[in-house]
């Protein structure tokens, strides 16, 4: 029996995009092809296909497209960039023909032939193993088209992707697809511009009088007044004389017209004549017109003649001794906030750099500001920025940069681990722990793991860096050989720690008003710290103005219409206008917003059900503005979150901030992340608690190493800073550890928990999510799908804990009522055979849609 099928279980058709018409079939993995490179990982246990023979199934359905593709010997075996969850066999007719694995072509897709984007994974299988097994093999389909001359992606990131396919529980042409940027795929910003070297016919001709042309020259001239001799004039032969100086004489070294135009001083018509004449000749080159990524100013380019204390030099030691040894290891580097971690990142990236090889840098999106760049870029000339920042053109133009090999580092976000680096020598993740690096579509990978994962495909160092390591991390050090952990425990400089310094909010004395945001003794340090020219900064870690729209007395919430969650108040700059309807008066300072799903609404003046006036509770970056506005009002305030800027927005504001034109920056935990402002004195914690209470067992990790995080922003200087937490619920294991910053103590106390409970690090977790609009028929599947993972876990015997189907935490998202199956195992292994057998079975009916989700972050 065939392994995978298009149509499986986890990828019902309604999302695979069609019945398959030329289904590849089992050999995938089978030993002795070239199949076997591509995909050997995929056999054994952790395998999808079983290698078994093609079934009969699908064969009827091929057809037969073009009788010249029949004389060809040439079949590839290709991922579709759409939904398929399988591998199809194509014939190449011979004028298309090399093609390689990695390199992109157009194939006719299903019973109408819809042609779509596919990525080559095997090149010239065997016809006897292709699908058709050798006696129908003429029916197989042809490739209309390829789609760029080069290969995309090269052996490793195909490898890369198999793996992520396997392990991530996604098609692979899904993930091929999501390596590649869309802006490169577009050929975003390449611009054609006319090039033009010296032709053949001149060459040929002796000596340097530049008179006398081939004997090629003007054969065809349109206007006949050349009476034969090619060169005419001074204008020509300049242009002539140019080409010759610049060794202007092939295709490759041709020079830009418009160039030869300016040095020559003369029109293009000159030129049209010297073409029409083949003394010259034209071709189109691809340029890409150079956009700088790099911002400029800002901070200047120290570092290179610091030198290293101790801790930094025996971790540096370390890691320039794995980098040389060329064998993959990973190095967790655990250090406090300005314990010379980014140093370290760029020494080693000296080292790899001397060693002839490149490096990759990921950062998490937010952390992706000017500083960090202007730093790297400070520091080595040949960097490329990968980052949703940049246009389509600069993003097409930095990955072509690294594909051509002329960077030495990538900088990047989470995609960036994808960059086409040829000789890779080290792959660093800073701020390791972040929660961001989950990508949370499909594939749903993670960026740190990945990293991992590409690092030894390519034998290459990887170095985790964080305050506040994530506690997989952790684990890993702890049982695995090739993970090595190495503390910088003080701050550069014996900077000191900052002082932490906790307020009890639920004593009512602390207040001004029982609905303040800031605790008198946080304000009263705010006002000492504005006198003293120092500046601040409040972390509040919601958006909006408020987060929940109420009536008083008959306690209607306002909820969202498409999604099981309460709307968010956010505030508008100016009175809405026209905001009486049909329904009655709206309040006009602004509109209420769902977080999941975006969809807004005005907000009724007057509850819809009773008629007495909607009141706002709960908090958010908006009303802590408004009040440092009123209690401080000579201060210089801005809001940091991502409702209120675009990247841009938010670069130019640190730079302001950085100048000494701002205050106070009051925001959502954007502001925790890796900013350097020496003369930020003071940090405040708005509420330790907005994490505390979310249901997700890594509530207590997230507010430890947010409260942690946001900490190490005071007191960069000698200057030393204080920090102020405010918390209702201060007897918190999180909160406690993080006052105490003690790491290891709420580690030990949080490893306990998650041990006792098999989850993450002991544990692995994967969610099953199906989700559709109608609730019977979603329940019914989800019982179904429950029964098919019994079965599976019987039949192979695993070991594995099952819990559900239930409702999501959040129940409903886009119309969408959700219900999730969470499954648990001990290890990867279990878990990818759990998976592997469910992608082979038959759909799931009545057809939901399903996703799955392995080691999920986030478990709204
Ligand atoms: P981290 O990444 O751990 O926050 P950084 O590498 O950014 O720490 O270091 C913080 C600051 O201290 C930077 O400005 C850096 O140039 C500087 N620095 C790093 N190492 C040293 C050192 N050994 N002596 C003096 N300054 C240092
Ligand atoms: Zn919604």
């Amino acid at each position: 029996m065939s392994g995978k099928e298009t149509t499986s279980s986890l990828f019902p058709p309604e999302e695979a995009g069609g019945k398959p018409v030329s289904q590849a079939g089992g050999p995938r993995g089978a030993g002795g092809t070239p199949s076997t490179q591509t995909f050997g990982r995929g056999t054994g246990a952790g395998g999808i296909g079983n290698g078994g023979g093609a079934s009969g199934r699908g064969q009827d359905a091929r057809e037969t497209q073009g009788r010249d593709a029949l004389a060809t010997n040439h079949i590839i075996r290709v991922a579709i960039e759409s939904a398929a969850d399988s591998e199809f066999d194509y014939l190449v007719p011979e004028e298309l023909w090399p093609i390689v694995v990695g390199q992109r072509v157009e194939v006719p897709f299903g019973k109408k032939n819809k042609i779509e984007a596919a990525f080559c994974v095997v090149t010239d299988v065997p016809r006897e193993r292709s699908f058709a097994g050798g006696k129908s093999g003429g029916k197989l389909k042809s490739i209309v088209r390829r789609v760029e001359e080069e290969p995309l992606l090269g052996a490793q990131l195909m490898e890369l992707a198999s793996w992520i396919s396997d392990y991530y529980v996604c098609p692979l042409g899904q993930v091929l697809a999501a390596m590649v940027p869309g802006a490169v795929k577009r050929g975003a910003g390449v611009k054609k511009r006319r090039c033009v070297y010296l032709g053949d016919g001149w060459e040929q001709t002796p000596g340097d009088g530049v008179v006398g042309a081939g004997p090629r020259a003007c054969p065809s001239s349109s206007e006949g007044n050349h009476g034969g001799l090619p060169l005419r004039g001074a204008k020509q032969k300049r242009i002539v004389e140019v080409l010759r100086e610049r060794g202007a004489v092939t295709a490759d070294s041709a020079l830009d017209a418009a160039e030869l135009l300016e040095a020559a001083d003369c029109g293009a018509a000159v030129l049209k004549k010297l073409a029409d004449g083949q003394v010259v000749r034209i071709v189109q080159r691809k340029v890409f017109p150079d956009l700088p990524v790099v911002p400029e100013g800002m901070m200047p380019a120290k570092g290179r003649d610091v030198v290293l204390n101790d801790d930094q030099r025996v971790a540096l030691e370390h890691i320039s001794r794995q980098v040389q040894s060329g064998r993959f290891g990973v190095t967790l580097l655990h250090g406090v906030t300005d314990s010379g971690k980014t140093e370290i990142y760029i020494r080693a990236i000296e080292e790899v750099v001397r060693l002839g090889k490149a490096a990759i840098v990921l950062l998490p999106e937010i952390a992706l500001t000017a500083q960090t760049v202007q730093r790297f870029a400070a520091r080595f000339e040949r960097v490329a920025v990968l980052h949703s920042g940049l246009t389509a053109r600069q993003r097409n133009q930095e990955w072509q940069k690294v594909r051509a090999g002329q960077v030495d580092v990538v900088i990047g976000a989470r995609s960036a681990v994808f960059s086409p680096v040829g000789n890779l020598g080290l792959v660093v993740v800073d701020e390791e722990h972040e929660p961001s690096y989950k990508q949370d579509s499909t594939p749903r990978y993670h960026g740190r793991d990945v990293a991992i994962k590409r690092a030894q495909l390519a034998g290459a160092h990887c170095i985790l860096g964080s305050a506040t390591p994530s506690l997989e991390s952790i684990q890993n050090c702890k049982l695995r050989d090739s993970f090595t952990l190495v503390r910088l425990p003080k701050r550069v400089m014996d900077l000191p720690m900052p002082e932490m310094k906790l307020v009890d909010m639920r004593d009512g004395r602390v207040k001004e008003h029982h609905l303040s945001l800031l605790s008198d003794p946080l304000a009263e340090r705010l006002a000492e710290v504005l006198a003293r020219k120092e500046q601040a900064i409040l972390l509040l870690n919601r958006r909006g103005y408020s987060n929940f729209v109420f009536c008083s007395s008959c306690r209607h919430t306002l909820q969202c219409r498409n999604c099981d969650t309460s709307l968010t108040f956010h505030k508008v700059r100016r009175p809405l206008a026209n905001v009486t309807t049909a329904t009655g008066s709206h309040m006009d300072q602004g509109y209420a917003i769902c977080h999941y799903c975006l969809a807004q609404t005005l907000v009724p003046r007057d509850c819809p059900l009773c008629g007495r006036k909607m009141t706002m509770i709960g908090v958010g970056t908006q009303r802590l503005e408004e009040e440092l506005a009123r209690r401080f009002p000579q201060a210089r305030v801005a809001r940091v979150d991502s409702d209120s800027m675009a990247s841009q927005d938010y670069y130019r504001l640190l730079q302001e901030f950085g100048q000494g034109r701002i205050d106070i920056l009051a925001g959502t935990q954007i502001l925790a992340k890796g900013l350097h402002f020496p003369n930020v004195t003071l940090v405040g914690v708005v509420s330790a608690d907005t994490c505390l209470y979310i249901p997700d067992f890594r509530a207590n990790e997230r507010t430890f190493q947010l409260t942690s995080q946001v900490a190490g922003r005071a007191g960069r200087s000698e200057k030393r800073g204080v920090v102020y937490v405010q918390t209702y619920f201060p007897e918190q294991p999180a909160v406690k550890f993080a006052m105490a910053q003690d790491f290891e103590g709420f580690v030990r106390e949080e490893m306990k928990h998650r041990q006792a409970c098999d989850l993450p690090p002991f544990w692995r977790l994967a969610i099953v999510m199906l989700r559709d609009q109608k609730f019977e028929k979603l329940e019914t599947a989800a019982h179904a799908m429950r029964q098919r993972i019994d079965d599976a876990v019987q039949r192979h015997r695993l070991e594995a804990k099952i819990r559900g189907p239930m409702p999501a935490v959040i129940s409903r998202i886009e119309r969408f009522h959700r219900i999730q199956i969470i499954v648990q195992t001990p290890d990867a292994s279990t878990m990818r055979r759990l998976f592997a057998t469910l992608r082979a079975d038959r759909p799931i009916r009545p057809a939901v849609k399903i996703s799955v989700d392995i080691d999920p972050v986030n478990l709204l």
